[in-house]
């Protein structure tokens, strides 16, 4: 109902289509599987609770009400879907005394009045039959309508009871109360009616299935599931009765592919909160089950199912289809940073429940529970779940405590752990020379995964250790291994986070990793446990932050190539930084790049990233690789030999069997040592979003790629809508106030450089009419103004009058006041004017005074007068004599104002 609210709230813009709505009918998507709302501990093992699921809607906005939604569900139900009457039954509100609220006998008398037996008819608490937004605004009585599976009986005690045969299939909600902020309830002025129908239980009363999983909603993916896995038929078993667990495993994957697919294709990507945590939960504990219950390979399981996902859904929803290519490789990506660490986190969870069940305890400690997120990301919703197959219990509030202490002892430490100690150069000698070390082998660095290495020393800053059994937990250190996935900063790419591990013996985090002659350093602190010289321990990059570095880095070496075909030759390389954000790229050029010219560099390189172009790496010859046509490398910067060489598209050993062919110039070859996508494809979009001058003839460029790209892209697309809207706006100070907000947001907003500037041109046609609207009422005003005054003493009784005293009908416009102050300064030197503007509905007064020669002869100043004048309507004034102007807040002392000035000149004068 989201999209709804503003009309509820009556906040919703006039200019807003929604505004005109009277009635609408839908089906929403619906996710219950986090926050206020949360069915996923259910899904698996019931028959009717999904995480995703469409609900179907009637809505009416203040239009029908009560009679007709109750009339028409009922005529829905039994008469167009044909159900059974006698199956059916409905509920009420009972009310609540407490709460001051009535039962809704209206709706009990409306059930009656079509049909309904009085036996079918039950009352309901607030839990089932009232519905509210929040503390405070719209609410109301609601009337569910539930249907029995088996027939032939009378159910209504099984009711709301949790049985799987009598479920809940509609709830219409009559929103007719406002509730205030003191909790009393105010009859709302338009009745509303909000109902959602769940279409898989309202399927499966259709199809006189047991369950929902039993339609043929699943059964397509059900089919596409054992093909994948190739496990036994599905047969609708559940609980105890689900001998080997594989009906719940199909439930629970058939069930959360449908979520992924809808909420990634909603523009949500898996992370660690919000929404994005809800996909990541999700996917987790799917790929569990699917390799607990089906044996899968995890990487890309779900990815598998997806197709016949789409096949089924693809019609209604057609943005699952245009986004299946994206809804595949975030989950591809995101399950295989699960797999990594799926297999050692169950084995870890064995532990832990053994180590449970020996001490006889029924649970499964909270740091225990938080220790299987914090080192092998299982979400607590999974560790749970594997805890009751064991008979285990976890107690949340215990997991809390252990997150909340992680929480402050990692803050604190990254507080105080900044620097890190580097070797120098006798240390350097000292590893080589006296301690015999040698350099690691850091090739795993370019290949995807965890790899196991050996501890060799223990670097604390002043010295080299075999242990770390002296120096204290969460204190910084390095460590040396004898190889290493990690990547230490280099070229512009950021180094590498993550942990080195002993599986529930020592953990170590890594949060800098430099490399010193050969040697690289991996600074972080001990979490727990000792290491020492010669321990084998996993390392663990961060390979979800990894991924936008490898996105950014390819996506530097495009953007360069794209400069130079765009503005020649003499585009070099001045300096680049690659993160998990953005990557940064400055280079030589004498004038900003113009936006035509920013579209072109952006296009060229979207269409190098479109063609999916295989990336190329290989250590060559120095002398060699500078051959090579067009190869792009930093003047001045020092080069190891062999040098690595990276080409994006065509194969280096082709590229060295004839390096002065032409042709090479047109394909990005570049010196570098960091870590790059496999195929461009999998940057999908670079998006430019500054343009800007750092030094003199030197320019920089900020991009973003992947998902980052396209989050940019969807605010850009967000402020067209907004433009849109305030153009549809008429004049007054609505649009006015608009404009200046957006003006601002605009300004303020980081996204493509190219659609900002389009959205600039847009915007500014917009903010134009409205200063011209400005000008032309201000002009206008202008007019009323000095016509009311230069009438004032046009008239015969006015002949002679020296001064004019009074309010205009013009808005608090100080410049109207103005220009009336410089007609009488320069045209009609003698004669006094005390002006005044606005209204109480403005809540605004302005004010200004031209003292005329006269009556300055009598020793009155403007600044003095005007003194006297803004003790009433409240500021200031200030300007020159004989002119002065001020503006004051108290609009509804104008009148007063109007008398005090008269009766302060006509004082001065009597003197
Ligand atoms: P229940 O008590 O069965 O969980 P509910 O009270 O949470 O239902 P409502 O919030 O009133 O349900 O939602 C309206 C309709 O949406 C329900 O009548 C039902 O048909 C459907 N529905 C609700 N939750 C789910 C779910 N998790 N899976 C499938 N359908 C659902
Ligand atoms: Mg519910």
């Amino acid at each position: 109902m989201n999209q709804f609210k503003p009309i509820f709230l009556g906040t919703v813009a006039s200019t807003d289509d929604m505004s005109k709505l009277k009635r609408a009918v839908d089906t929403q998507k619906c996710i219950r599987a986090g926050g206020k709302h949360n069915d996923l501990d259910d899904v698996g093992k019931d028959s009717y609770h999904h995480t995703f699921f469409e609900m179907l809607g009637n809505w009416s906005f203040g239009d029908y009400f009560k009679k007709e939604a109750i009339g028409w569900s009922w005529e829905l139900l039994t008469k167009v879907y044909g159900l059974d009457p006698n199956r059916l039954y409905v509920t009420y509100f009972e009310g609540n005394p407490e709460m001051g609220l009535e039962p809704d006998l209206e709706a009990k008398d409306l059930w009656l009045s079509v049909g309904v037996p009085e036996d079918h008819i039950l009352p309901g608490n607030m839990k089932d039959n009232f519905w509210e937004m929040g503390d405070q605004g719209p609410c109301g009585p609601c009337s569910e309508v539930h249907y029995d599976k088996v027939g032939g009986r009378n159910a209504a005690h099984l009711v709301n009871q949790d049985d799987p045969l009598v479920v809940e299939v509609w709830n219409n909600v009559f929103i007719q109360f406002d509730r205030q902020k003191d909790k009393s309830l105010k009859s709302l002025p338009a009745k509303h009616v909000d109902t959602g129908m769940g279409f898989e239980r309202l399927v499966s009363a259709l199809q006189e299935k047991p369950s929902n999983y039993a339609t043929d909603i699943f059964t397509p993916l059900f089919a596409k599931i054992q093909e994948v896995t190739g496990a036994r038929d599905y047969t609708d078993k559940y609980g105890k009765d689900d001998l080997d667990g594989i009906d719940t495993a199909y439930r629970v994957v058939a069930d959360h592919i449908r979520l992924l697919t809808f909420s990634i294709s909603d523009g949500a990507v898996p992370n660690n909160d919000g929404r994005g945590y809800v996909v990541r939960r999700v996917l987790r504990r799917g790929s569990r089950y699917a390799r607990k219950y089906f044996n899968a390979e995890i990487g890309s399981f779900f990815s598998k199912i997806l197709p016949a996902l789409v096949d089924q859904m693809g019609e209604q929803f057609p943005d699952i289809v245009r986004k299946q290519k994206d809804v595949k490789e975030i989950l591809d990506e995101e399950e295989e940073a699960f797999a990594r660490t799926l297999d050692r986190g169950e084995k870890q969870f064995e532990k832990y429940a053994a180590q449970a069940a020996s001490t006889g305890a029924k649970k499964l400690s909270g740091a225990d529970v938080w220790r299987l997120y914090d080192t092998f990301g299982f979400p607590e919703d999974l560790t749970k779940l594997m805890a009751e197959e064991r008979g285990l219990n976890i107690d949340e509030e215990e997991v809390a405590i252990a997150r909340e202490k992680a929480r402050e002892a990692s803050k604190s430490i990254k507080d105080s752990v900044q620097t890190f100690a580097k070797p120098n150069v006798h240390q350097i000698a000292e590893l080589k020379d006296k301690l015999q070390i040698s350099t690691p082998d850091d090739e795993p660095k370019f290949t995807k995964g965890d790899i196991k290495a050996k501890v060799q020393l223990v670097f604390t800053g002043t010295e080299f250790l075999e242990s770390t059994k002296d120096l204290p937990l969460k204190t910084p250190f390095g460590i040396l291994l004898d190889r290493t996935n990690f990547y230490a900063e280099q070229g512009g790419q950021v180094a590498d986070t993550g942990r080195i591990v002993i599986d529930d013996v020592a953990e170590f985090k890594v949060l800098d990793v430099q490399q010193f002659g050969g040697y690289v350093v991996h600074n972080g602190y001990l979490d727990y446990g000792v290491l020492k010289s010669g321990d084998e321990v996993i390392c663990e990059y961060d390979e979800l932050r990894r991924q936008p570095i490898r996105n950014n880095h390819t996506g530097t070496h495009i953007l360069n190539h794209s400069l130079r075909e765009v503005l020649g030759d003499e585009v070099n390389q001045k300096g680049s930084l690659v993160d998990q954000d953005k990557l940064r790229f400055d280079f030589s050029h004498k004038v900003q790049v113009t936006v035509p010219e920013l579209k072109k560099i952006e296009d060229l390189s979207n269409s190098y990233i479109r063609q999916n172009c295989k990336i190329y790496s290989k250590d060559v010859e120095l002398d060699l690789a500078r051959q090579i046509n067009g190869v792009r490398a930093v003047f001045g910067e020092t080069y190891p030999n062999p040098v690595r060489v990276v080409s994006v598209g065509i194969d280096v050993d082709m590229l060295l069997e004839k390096p002065e062919n032409p042709e090479w110039r047109k394909v990005s070859v570049e010196f570098c040592g960091g870590t790059h996508v496999e195929q461009t494809g999998i940057i999908k979009d670079l998006v430019i979003v500054e343009e800007s001058g750092i030094a003199k003839g030197i320019r920089r460029i900020v991009a973003y790629t992947g998902d980052a790209a396209h989050a940019v892209q969807r605010d850009a697309e967000e402020f067209g809508k907004r433009i849109e809207l305030i153009e549809a706006m008429s004049f007054g100070p609505e649009k006015e106030s608009e404009v200046k907000q957006a003006t601002a947001d605009l300004n303020n907003l980081v996204t493509s450089t190219v659609l900002k500037d389009a959205l600039k041109s847009r915007f500014n046609k917009v903010v134009k009419s409205v200063v011209d609207e400005q000008k032309k009422r201000q002009k206008a005003e202008s007019k009323i103004a000095l016509d009311a005054v230069t009438g004032h003493f046009a008239k015969k009784e006015n002949k002679d009058a020296k001064y004019f005293i009074g309010h205009l009908p013009i808005s608090a416009n100080s410049k109207a006041v103005s220009d009336v102050l410089n007609h009488f300064k320069s045209k009609d030197k003698e004669r006094t004017v005390y002006m005044f503007g606005g209204s109480p509905s403005e809540g605004a007064v302005v004010h200004g005074v031209y003292v005329g020669t006269h009556v300055a002869s009598s020793g009155v100043t403007a600044e003095t007068w005007s003194a006297a004048v803004s003790e009433i309507v409240g500021g200031k004034s200030g300007g020159k004599e004989p002119t002065r102007q001020g503006q004051g807040n108290n609009a509804d002392k104008i009148d007063e104002a109007v008398e005090a000035a008269r009766k302060w000149l006509e004082e001065k004068l009597k003197l």
